[in-house]
């Protein structure tokens, strides 16, 4: 099965009139500033469910504050629908046991990447009559190295039969969008990526 490429809204508007209709978008999302510049973007162009599995975000209280925070956004938006799987830090902490001193763009983070997006593919699997694609709003980041999201995404899009789309969500603006809407929303801007380990 083959992956998209979601360079462009002007690619992202060429491909839903393509298919006559919205494509069905899920959208692994990190937290309500990242959507922000994501859905400013793409909101038009797809029905999108968001997918909020983070568990590398620590602690709890952080997490909680990020998902709250996205919430706010995806009524921004017109009310976005959410999905909130089971997940915990443990399915993290064990995912990079031994990598704990490695810095922000080291391997650490490919296992992090890997462990959302795989949960966000076997959802799309189990789901397969919902969605047409899946992304993530990582790319949206300026710190994240989206051609590793994207080879990780389509690797795992393979895997799990569904269709992963390519994307660099900070182009057209996509960043400065985000910062932006947050602030104009006043919600909760974190200022570190996720796990408590150094950066
Ligand atoms: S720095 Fe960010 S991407 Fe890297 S492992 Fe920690 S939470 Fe995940």
């Amino acid at each position: 099965m083959s992956n998209l490429d979601l360079q462009s809204v002007d690619g992202q508007a060429e491909l839903a009139k393509a298919g006559g209709k919205r494509p069905r978008l899920l959208l692994h999302t990190c937290c309500g500033p990242c959507a922000c510049g994501v859905l400013s973007n793409i909101a038009p162009y797809f029905d999108i469910t968001a997918f909020y599995y983070n568990p590398n975000i620590l602690p709890y209280e952080e997490w909680q504050k990020r998902l709250d925070a996205l919430k706010i956004v995806l009524d921004h938006f017109g009310g976005i629908d959410l999905v909130v799987p089971e997940q915990s830090e443990e399915e993290f902490l064990s995912r990079v046991r031994g990598l704990e001193a490695l810095p922000e763009g080291g391997a650490r983070c490919g296992l992090c990447f890997e462990l959302r997006l795989g949960a966000c593919a076997k959802y799309f699997e189990d789901h397969r009559q919902d969605f047409d694609f899946f992304a993530t709003t990582l790319t949206v980041s300026p710190h994240k190295n989206a051609p590793l999201i994207n080879e990780i995404g389509a690797r795992l899009g393979a895997e799990h039969g569904v269709r992963y789309l390519s994307s660099d969500f900070k182009k057209h603006d996509g960043f400065l969008k985000s910062t932006r809407l947050s602030k104009q929303l006043g919600i909760y801007r974190q200022n570190y990526c996720g796990c408590l380990f150094p950066e």
